[in-house]
């Protein structure tokens, strides 16, 4: 009997959580694994006592789905999305929805919608973000894809969505074919971006102010009650203060080498790809890289020296707020570079992104939640064509505000030998992008020297000369 809303494959963490929360907003939703003994263990055990029921085929799970059928997979992304995919469609009618809710690379999810769209399934890429615990009580969702699919699961995504203000959901229509894993992809890179700058303000408290965990703890927890309300600044305040079983704090015992799953990288090369500046997401996957060169480190720090003053005799409480401008000012730059990546990808692959919503579905329920993401989206509401975060005029005058503590804070950290990557990059960035002139004439110059590459003369735009520098043949 056809009594399901919704079904879901792959019973690990995020699916097992997403499903119990389905259920909790009133959905019948049938469980599917892989391994399908899962199946009879999650009904048993998570899932008792609710209305989930489960399949052990995939036969017997569409026969249970209401018409159009939904189907959402949550399995590792790659061959297992493909996988199910190939079994499934043979089992669909025209204007069924596959849903794959996992970490997918954008370029695939546009292969399959293209492949389904010709088989006249609905096929979405939707990126989940938040984890175990977002999935369960509400999840950051950004849906792509079919389009026609959208009023089909519009109430089931935005009722377990996350909701933030006046119970706005964060989950919307994000765009065509593969735009919102692209827009999960760029989430998550910004996600090591802000990761990143706040382990710089952490190496600065400690190693520069000299505090100790407690003290950096409680300066976190008061960050948090300023334009850096985040979910990344508490969760930071309460790591510092963490204390292992022998009483110790256990953040200092932990190896210092960064681990990554790629969805930062993916980020750093598509800006690569398309031309766009996004420094700051580079550098915080670089600073990963850098950081698991442990053993190369080790040996490295015994050789090699740095700067001769490496005590900071300033004020410190005054220092601890230049700190904090600079994290705010180097986070604004980091948002406006992702922006920049998505304005880029819209028109590379013709969506039509509403960058306000996406910031609004970045406001809650996800791993970069923040008070912040709320001004974004004031600033696309005030003007939807914003070609740049920085020029809004709330972030104009944020930068500006923070600007003299943003650059003390670099030429301390400089001077000490402290490496803040990701601080640095954004002010480069924020000087190049305000500079008129930049010295690329000489690049130029340089090119069509030894390349005959020609170059434009600033008086005579669309006309492309060449030089003979040497005065040879
Ligand atoms: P996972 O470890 O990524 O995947 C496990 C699930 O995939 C199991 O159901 C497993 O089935 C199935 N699976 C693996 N290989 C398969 C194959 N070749 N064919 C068919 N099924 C296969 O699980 P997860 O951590 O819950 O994540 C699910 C998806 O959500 C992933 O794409 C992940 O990247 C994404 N995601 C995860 C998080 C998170 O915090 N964990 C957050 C956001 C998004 P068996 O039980 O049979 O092995």
């Amino acid at each position: 009997m056809a009594e399901a809303d919704i079904a879901l494959i792959g019973l690990a963490v995020m699916g097992q959580n997403l499903i119990l929360n389905m259920n909790d907003h009133g959905f019948v939703v049938c469980a599917f694994n892989r391994t399908v003994s899962k199946v009879d263990d999650f009904l048993a055990n998570e899932a008792k006592g609710t209305k989930v029921i489960g399949a052990h085929s995939l036969e017997e799970m569409v026969s249970k789905l209401k018409k159009p059928r939904r189907i959402i997979l949550l399995v590792k992304a790659g061959n297992a999305v493909d996988d199910f995919i190939n079994k499934l469609v043979p089992l669909l009618e025209t204007g069924d929805i596959i849903i794959d809710g996992g970490n997918s690379e954008y370029r695939d999810t546009t292969r399959r919608c293209k492949e389904l769209q010709e088989k006249g399934i609905l096929f979405v890429g939707s990126g989940v973000s938040g984890g175990e615990e977002g999935a369960r009580y509400g999840p950051s969702l950004m849906p792509g894809g079919a389009k026609e699919a959208w009023p089909h699961i519009k109430t089931i995504f935005q009722s377990i969505a996350a909701k933030v203000g006046s119970g706005e959901p964060c989950c919307d229509w994000v765009g065509d074919e593969g735009a919102g894993h692209f827009v999960k992809m760029v989430h998550n890179g910004i996600e090591y971006g802000d990761m990143q700058l706040i382990c710089e303000a952490y190496h600065l408290m400690k190693d520069v102010v000299g505090m100790e965990h407690d003290e950096m703890s409680k300066v976190f927890q008061e960050w948090n009650k300023t334009e850096l309300d985040s979910f990344l600044i508490e969760i930071t305040a309460n790591i510092l203060k963490f204390k292992d079983g022998d009483g110790k704090y256990l953040l200092p015992k932990i190896k210092d080498s960064a681990g990554q799953k790629g969805t930062g990288k993916w980020t750093a090369i598509s800006a690569l790809e398309y031309g766009v500046p996004v420094t700051l997401i580079g550098e915080a996957v670089f600073a990963r890289c850098l950081s698991s060169l442990k053993d190369e480190r080790v040996q490295a720090s015994k050789l090699l020296d740095g700067p001769k003053m490496t005590q900071f005799s300033g004020n410190k409480k005054a220092f601890l707020e230049d700190i904090r401008k600079a994290l705010y000012a180097s986070k604004i730059i980091s948002y406006a570079q992702g922006f920049m990546l998505l304005r880029q990808a819209a028109k590379e692959f013709g969506w039509t992104l509403n960058y306000g919503g996406i910031a609004l579905m970045w406001r809650g329920g996800c791993i970069i939640r923040s008070v912040f993401l709320g001004k974004i989206k004031d600033a696309f509401d005030r003007n939807p064509e914003l070609q740049n975060l920085l020029l809004d005029d709330f972030f104009k005058t944020a930068v500006e505000n923070c600007q003299d503590s943003w650059r003390r804070v670099i030429s301390t950290g400089v001077q000490i030998g402290i490496p803040m990557p990701c601080f640095t990059t954004a002010l480069s960035f924020y000087d190049g992008y305000r500079h008129e002139i930049l010295p690329a004439n000489l690049i130029q110059a340089q090119r069509d020297y030894f390349g005959a590459h020609t170059y434009e003369l600033l008086s005579k735009p669309g006309v492309f000369i060449h030089t003979n520098w040497t005065g040879h043949g």
